[in-house]
């Protein structure tokens, strides 16, 4: 048993490693120096020293730089990452193999320098410029971004340097080519993402995506791969965001077909800013007077909120007792319960733990402006929640209060630490 969980935890090379008293001149296989990249890029390079110095059987610095040198980086399909994708890939459930293709712009600083690990001189841009120009000075790096669907994956299969402007019709060949390349791997992509950059418009014009006011909108090209399939151009999510927001507060309508609301049984076919707006207005509405959904939901988010602090408290009689098994509620959904008895153990909250979670909630809701604007901090929604709580009939303890307003807050909302001025 304990072998077979050391041996998940550690590959053969690693094992080997730990049975010397010298590290040097082991030999390590792809698979763990990959596997320790990952952690060298995660607790940086004080975290990897540690764990190297506290004897984990793990490559040196060195050795990643020296393997690093051998990896091709260079502008164009990242060639060299597709057959480990190729590999991830075949992991994957089919449904997890459906991506996304993102265009991603950042402007990096003009330079020419000479790159002793390739030989030439870099700082050139890699593609031709809108007006067909070769070769200018590099402005901007466009890279192209695979990222999962129905799961969090992420992988950067390309990138190019360009000058203030690019040709798209050369982008759209990069494009396309990518994504063939990463359809014979097995995966399925439908959609390309990008901003409503100038340079993104004209790509999206040069595959015929067009929309307008007078015109009827065409959102999809012909697959590369098939002509059969649709590829789909879609921008990012906060432009996505701020359309929809521009369309709905201009008091423009948007008209859903009859055959959706059908399907998914919306009570009318009008998109609305007003729904908007007494959704705000529920929500901001008297705590006593929630309804069935209301209070189901929010006695979820407590027993969320209490497996969270559980560990934390172990061990003490007190806390553990207050909070633990709880009065049953009587109206509680079972698809809520169920979700409350996942894990190993069964934990509810109890009465008083769901009384403190509503002066919680009463506070975020009173909040509601300040938070939605980014003018409050986490700190102060806090202590304005502790202040509420005073009075409530919770362990004063190891801070069962404290640990339950701070994990309720951040479960609740997402809240900056400190104020960005905006
Ligand atoms: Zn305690």
């Amino acid at each position: 048993m304990l072998k077979q969980s050391i041996r998940s935890l550690f590959n053969e090379d690693q094992l080997n490693a730990l049975g010397k008293t010298v590290r040097r001149g082991s030999t390590w296989c792809d698979e763990t120096i990959q596997k320790a990249l990952k952690l060298r890029l995660a607790c940086g390079t004080n975290g990897y020293n540690l764990l190297l110095d506290s004897g984990y059987p793990l490559p040196s610095e060195r050795t990643h730089r020296r393997r690093l040198e051998n990896i091709n980086f260079c502008p164009g399909v990242l060639k060299e990452i597709f057959p480990s994708l190729g590999r991830k890939v075949q992991l994957m459930s089919p449904l997890e193999r459906h991506a996304v293709l993102m265009l991603d712009e950042m402007s990096i600083k003009p330079a020419l320098e000479f790159d002793a690990s390739v030989g030439r001189i870099i700082g050139n841009s890699t593609l031709k410029d809108s007006q067909n120009k070769e070769y200018s000075l590099t402005t901007h790096a466009l890279v192209f971004m695979l990222g999962g669907m129905s799961t969090h994956w992420k992988q950067t299969v390309g990138y190019h340097f360009t000058g203030p402007s690019f040709c798209a019709r050369v982008v759209k060949e990069v494009m396309f080519d990518l994504i063939m390349k990463c359809e014979e791997l097995g995966l399925s992509i439908d959609t390309v993402v990008s901003d409503m950059g100038g340079q993104n418009q004209a790509l999206w014009k040069e595959c015929g995506i067009i929309g307008g006011k007078y015109t009827k909108t065409t959102n999809y090209c012909e697959h590369p791969c098939d002509v059969n399939r649709k590829l789909f151009f879609i921008p990012d999510t906060p432009h996505i965001m701020k359309s929809l927001r521009n369309h709905l507060t201009g008091h423009q309508a948007i008209t859903i077909p009859s055959c959706i609301v059908d399907e998914l049984g919306f009570i009318c076919n009008e998109v609305k800013v007003d729904y908007v707006e007494q959704l705000f207005e529920i929500d901001s509405g008297y705590m006593d007077e929630l309804g069935d959904d209301e209070n189901n939901s929010l006695f979820y988010l407590a027993g969320r909120t209490v497996r969270q602090i559980l560990p934390q408290i172990s061990g003490c009689y007190t806390c553990e007792g207050a909070i633990e098994g709880g009065d049953e509620l009587s109206d509680v959904s079972l698809l809520t319960e169920l979700k409350d008895y996942t894990g190993s153990s069964l934990i509810k909250p109890a009465k008083s733990v769901f009384d403190m979670i509503k002066i919680a909630e009463r506070c975020l809701r009173d909040q509601r402006q300040s938070i939605l604007k980014g003018e409050i901090s986490h700190a102060t929604i806090i202590s304005f929640v502790s202040e509420g709580a005073s009075g409530c009939d919770l362990p004063t303890c190891h801070n069962v209060i404290g640990k339950l307003i701070t994990n309720y807050t951040r479960t609740r909302f997402h809240l900056s630490e400190s104020i960005i001025p905006m």
